[in-house]
């Protein structure tokens, strides 16, 4: 069984009326195809609940009301350089045309996994915070910060200042909350320092005053630090299911915190876990502040948005997803895509009893990777269409056969990544290197020019150049490299019937000259 279909099979189990899947992240800037992978995940168990008729509901939480910790490579310094510590939601939008600088990265995300068949209902942290149904759990939890220490030193191995509290001001005389420090609560009150020397990357301004916790319509006071807020969100929002990355998950990481704080401090039940390995670009975890190459909007430059979501359909949870454009990975994935379809359209991957195990679960595979109407992929290989965009003769057939979509994927494959024997140019002029071929050679070279006056399809031409070469006494490698050579000036290239079919009249003249010489 297709995992996602496993967990919402023991979902069932507990009867719950609803069953509410979260997932979030901090909108600080260009969001890494990393936490693209928690949002596809999500996903798919709510679409395996759904599909067992289980009452479910999914929803996205952008944290913009988080302060600026780092600044991206990519944004000007000297704009951006003085924002650093306050909210998200403060700081102005890099470009016009958005609310504020959250706004911009999260709408940039939300754009890439709508385009993946993703649409959670987005909820935005300050809207939490402002409606106020927050404010019994900060109330909870700053009365309880004994507990909470308690659970820090326990799980950090590492006691906590009786002056820590888990709460975090936004200071009213400089806007930062980085730099704040809460050291008191009366119940009403907290009581806090904007630090100057607080933190290594901004400064505070000194302030120091008391302020109430309580956030309303009219503004946003502060904030519960994360790994408790993350557990207040779970309760106030009502979540029973939320994944995160294997970096939280860890024992003693965020995930530890947030279940202890359910357990000991707000009385809620921990959402069922799905904890997820990672997704590394060529080996490694980038940074969302790390700036090109692996964000969420670039892979859509590089993959169509069906394949993208495959990618991470396909792969199990607890597998660690290692992209690597450079190498055959995006060939092979299409070819991976087109073989879940075969599964799927015969009828032994759809039937629940019938083939092998691995058939219906890439059936299963396939069908969860569609982003819109379920539809058969092209049925090309894309090996055939990296050589097609290369002859220009062949736009026709492109056309015809509806292939233009993914033909785009293979141009930009062939520019971006493709290794030099995937690339081919017809030689204006004869190539150097068929000072190589010997007589036999030309004189199939001949042969085919005869053959050439003929009408052909690809495939029987194919087998005539192979008969041909036996009449010739030649290997179908000498003979294949004669017509490589005169054409492309390489020793292979893309499949040698097509290839001179494409270009019938230049092929003749080329193989004229070429077996004159
Ligand atoms: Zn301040």
């Amino acid at each position: 069984m297709f995992w996602a279909d496993r967990v919402a099979h023991d979902l069932k189990k507990r009867k719950l009326p609803l069953e509410w899947v979260d997932d979030m992240k901090t909108p600080s800037g260009k969001i890494h195809v990393g936490a693209l992978r928690g949002v596809v995940i999500q996903d798919l168990v709510y679409k395996a609940l759904l599909d067992q008729k289980i009452k479910a509901k999914y929803t996205y939480i952008f944290d913009n009301h988080d302060p600026m910790d780092d600044l991206p490579v990519y944004l000007p310094k000297e704009k951006f350089e003085k924002y650093l510590g306050m909210p998200l939601y403060k700081i102005p939008s890099p470009e016009e045309g958005f609310e504020n600088y959250a706004d911009y990265f999260a709408k940039d995300f939300i754009k890439v996994f709508e385009a993946i068949g993703c649409s959670p209902e987005i909820l935005w942290s300050t809207d939490l915070y402002m409606s106020g149904k927050l404010n019994t759990v900060i109330k909870e939890c700053l009365d309880k910060a004994d507990i909470i220490r308690d659970i820090y030193s326990k799980v950090y191995k590492k006691k906590l200042s009786d002056d820590w509290y888990p709460f975090q001001v936004y200071c009213p005389n400089c806007g930062k909350a980085s730099t704040t420090k809460v050291n008191k609560w009366d119940g009403e009150f907290v009581y806090f320092k904007c630090r100057v020397d607080g933190v290594p990357w901004t400064k505070g301004c000194g302030f120091e005053g008391k302020t109430s916790p309580f956030s309303n319509r009219n503004g946003i006071t502060g904030k519960l630090v994360w790994k408790v807020e993350w557990a207040c969100k779970w309760k106030v929002i009502g979540v029973t299911v939320e994944g995160a990355g294997k970096d939280h998950m860890s024992r003693g990481g965020s995930h530890d915190i947030a279940s202890l704080i359910c357990q000991k401090v707000i009385n809620y039940p921990i959402p069922y876990p799905l904890p997820y390995e990672f997704f590394l670009v060529g080996g490694k975890k980038m940074s969302s502040s790390k700036g090109r190459g692996t964000s969420s909007s670039e892979m859509l430059e590089i993959l169509p948005a069906e394949i993208l979501r495959f990618l991470m359909v396909k792969t199990r949870i607890n597998q660690a997803i290692n992209f690597d454009p450079s190498a055959d990975t995006i060939p092979k994935l299409f070819d991976d895509y087109q073989e879940a379809s075969d599964a799927y359209f015969s009828a032994k991957g759809r039937s629940a009893s019938g083939g092998k195990k691995t058939d219906r679960d890439l059936a299963r595979i396939f069908e969860l990777s569609q982003v819109g109407k379920l539809g058969k992929p092209p049925k090309r290989r894309f090996s055939v269409l990296v050589q097609w965009v290369q002859m220009p003769n062949l736009a026709d057939r492109i056309r015809e056969e509806k292939l233009e979509e993914w033909a785009k994927y293979a141009k930009v494959w062939l520019e971006r990544y493709a290794p030099d024997s995937a690339k081919f140019e017809i030689a204006q002029k004869i190539p150097i290197e068929v000072e190589k071929l010997n007589k036999k050679q030309k004189e199939y070279l001949k042969k085919i020019i005869q053959e050439l006056d003929k009408k052909w399809e690809g495939e029987d031409f194919q087998e005539k150049l192979y008969t041909l070469a036996k009449e010739e006494g030649l290997s179908s490698k000498e003979a294949f490299l004669a017509i490589y050579l005169s054409l492309i000036g390489k020793d292979s290239g893309p499949k040698a019937a097509w290839l001179i079919l494409e270009y019938k009249e230049f092929a003749q003249k080329r193989f004229q000259d070429v077996s004159s010489l």
